[in-house]
């Protein structure tokens, strides 16, 4: 990612204007992550997600028991994270029906990132504990996230949401679009 690319995705001031919410973005860049016991829900950014309206939370699709939000710190463009809705740490702490919707929501990403930008792999899991690498051990998240081929040489548009969080919008409306598709599937 060069600054040019940056300042080309830029855009006009307006448009930035427009699209850029930061007091909303805190929530999701977990600067307030919560200093409590992991098993207190209070503040907890995957809790607060979901208030938000899918655009504001970046919010790619919601299921009964699990949702698909945009990773703000993208490891590639299009990482999406999996995550109940209920706060629980531990995978053995999901019941049945959000185990089950856990994994078909985690397919139905990964059709759809397959889809909107022809990825050629995937990188998909937990990090489990904060001495596995979990940034928010209290709520259990899954990682899907896309690879290429030289990491970063496709579709230009969705590879500056990497420096632009406003572009982030943009990369959610994709994916968001294809979620409900039937064109996914073919
Ligand atoms: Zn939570």
């Amino acid at each position: 990612m060069t600054d040019d690319a940056s300042v080309i995705g830029a855009g006009t001031p307006d448009g930035l204007e427009r699209l850029w919410t930061p007091h909303r973005m805190a929530y999701i860049k977990g600067e307030n992550k919560p200093t409590g016991p992991d098993s207190a829900s209070t503040g907890c950014p995957f809790c607060e997600m979901p208030k938000l309206d899918d655009d504001e939370g970046l919010i790619v699709a919601r299921g009964a028991l699990v949702f698909c939000v945009l990773n703000l710190y993208p490891y590639n463009a299009g990482h999406v994270m999996v995550c109940p809705y209920r706060h629980v740490a531990d995978y053995t702490d999901l019941d049945d029906a959000e185990t089950a919707e856990l994994a078909s929501v985690t397919q139905r990403a990964i059709r759809v990132i397959r889809y909107v930008s022809a990825a050629d792999g995937f990188n998909i899991g937990m990090n489990q504990g904060r001495v596995a690498g979990a940034g928010i051990a209290g709520h259990l998240h899954q990682h899907v996230v896309p690879r290429w081929g030289g990491d970063g040489n496709f579709m230009p548009v969705i590879a500056r949401t990497k420096v632009l969080p406003q572009l982030l919008t943009d990369t959610r409306r994709l994916l968001a679009d294809a979620w409900n598709s039937s064109a996914v599937d073919e």
